[in-house]
């Protein structure tokens, strides 16, 4: 990605790859989108994919693969042990992050379970700089408990600050100093810090936890699953970095983790995920939960023309001409809604532009999910789906009250080399006259609601009858539905 002047002033983000294979869209008029979104329960996850017209639900195993990724995947080796692409993963992970053991895995999840079987017994204390669902899931499950050391800019909605995901040193060593390492397993360092904005961390607070942990004999375990978007922010942001390449910097944050876990459905742009480490012990401590949960060790629950693609796909994550796409258009969008007033989370981080529900539709209280709200009425307005980061995300505690959400957001996540930018003007367009007509969005209520990730499966209604008058205004100002 190229950001260019236009000679009339207007500065965009130009594309640096062509497109060779295409597949079709639908754009439903506004009738039946309003259809599909009660069918779905309001639920954006139980939309069908051919009732979506720009699916901006997340980045999660659907980038673009490069055609040397496709290429690769035509010479996979399959045999169930063994495999030669095993080994060439094996070591595109020994030259990117310098780490001598690797475990596959067949997601992101899935190396979560792993580490919080092997590290979290009932009790622990797992700090980090903020949750991923699954991770505290994963954590809960095991008796554990998270613990949260953000600093506090990182949970201001509008800010200038550069690295929202960094750890709050002095709250972290009051939690070293509190439990110790007894009690905690292992700090948690989340790149691209998904839930808060896709935000980053500074590599000089990542040395910083680093030292810590050294002092206290605790181990540090980095999710590189957003680790692409982090890597072009420190490169962007953090001055003493900017003369490095991306895989020098790469090697740095590598050198401060003892285990490192990624999701491959975001990093490498294939399906998968794996965990890599130096230490024999801890590889050893969770290679049989690989073969327990996922598969062989020479596969995991991965294809091994997933496998291939990792391996290329790590390797273009190291150029950054490449790894720059995602964040440019994001921060585009950003800039473009940001100037006409909607309220989005600043600075633009990566994973998508992540709309602010909390004042977008300010007069829905927390207890109706004005984020969920806003993700349907979004899909009503425009085809486009989007993603409810707010309670709805959150479980209710062991007295069934809700956990109000810190941030109550509606992400708009862009898989990287996927969409272009009239699809990404069509989706500003809409979101401003949804921003003009909010005050006809109302809240929802749970018809079915799951006791656990409800998000994914939970059905709800809207408190009234406010979606027809919604698409009754649409049609007033777009007469044919579109
Ligand atoms: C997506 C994600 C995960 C989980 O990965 P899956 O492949 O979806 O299971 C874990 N951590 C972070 C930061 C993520 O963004």
């Amino acid at each position: 990605m190229t950001v260019v002047r236009f000679y009339n002033g207007e500065q965009i983000p130009l594309e640096m790859h062509k497109t060779r294979i295409v597949q079709k869209l639908n754009l439903n008029p506004v009738e039946q989108r309003v259809e599909a979104i009660t069918a779905a329960g309001n639920n954006t996850f139980l939309l069908k994919n051919r009732d979506v017209f720009l699916d901006l639900l997340t980045d999660s195993g659907v980038n673009a693969m490069s055609d040397k990724q496709l290429a690769a995947m035509m010479e996979a080796d399959d045999s169930y042990a063994g495999s030669e692409t095993f080994y060439k993963v094996e070591k595109k992970i020994k030259e990117i992050f310098d780490k001598e053991y690797f475990l596959p895995a067949h997601q992101g999840r899935a190396c979560e379970n792993i580490l919080a079987n092997a590290y979290v017994k009932p009790g622990a204390i797992v700090p980090m700089n903020y949750h991923f669902t699954t991770t505290k899931a994963h954590i809960v499950l095991q008796g554990g408990t998270v613990e949260e050391v953000l600093i506090d800019e990182g949970l201001k909605v509008t800010s200038d600050y550069p690295f929202k995901g960094n750890i709050d040193l002095d709250k972290l060593r009051s939690l070293f100093e509190r439990y110790g390492a007894a009690r905690i397993p292992f700090v948690r360092m989340e790149a691209g810090t998904n839930l808060i904005g896709g935000q980053p961390f500074a590599l000089e607070n990542l040395r910083a936890v680093r030292r810590l942990c050294d002092e206290f004999g605790i181990m540090l375990v980095l999710d590189a699953s957003l680790l692409a978007d982090n890597l072009y922010f420190i490169k962007e942001r953090e001055a003493a970095y900017q003369e490095m390449s991306i895989g020098e910097i790469t090697r740095l944050i590598a050198d401060c983790s003892d285990i490192i876990y990624f999701s491959a459905r975001k990093l490498g742009c294939a399906r998968g995920g794996g965990i890599c480490t130096n230490s024999f012990e801890a590889y050893n401590a969770m290679r049989e939960l690989v073969t327990l949960y996922e598969g062989f060790l020479t596969y995991g629950g991965m294809s091994v023309r997933e496998m291939e693609a990792l391996a290329v796909g790590l390797d273009e994550t190291m150029d950054e001409e490449m790894i720059n796409q995602g964040p440019q258009f994001i921060a585009y969008m950003v800039d473009e809604l940001q100037k006409n007033g909607v309220p989005v989370v600043t600075p633009a981080g990566g994973l998508g532009c992540h709309l602010d529900a909390s004042r977008f539709v300010d007069h829905i209280p927390q207890s109706q999910y004005p984020a969920g709200a806003l993700a349907a009425a979004l899909y009503i307005a425009s085809g486009v789906r989007g993603m409810e980061r707010g309670t709805l995300s959150e479980a209710r505690d062991a007295t069934g009250q809700e956990t109000f959400a810190d941030m109550e957001l509606v992400r708009l996540a862009l898989p990287r080399r996927v969409f272009t930018l009239s699809q990404v003007k069509y989706a500003i367009d809409r979101i401003l006259w949804l921003y003009e007509n909010r005050k006809l969005i109302e809240g929802l209520t749970f018809v079915e609601e799951p006791s656990v990730l409800r998000f994914f499966f939970g059905k709800l209604q809207p408190i009234s009858d406010w979606q027809s008058k919604l698409v009754a205004m649409f049609k007033e100002d777009f007469d044919n539905g579109l």
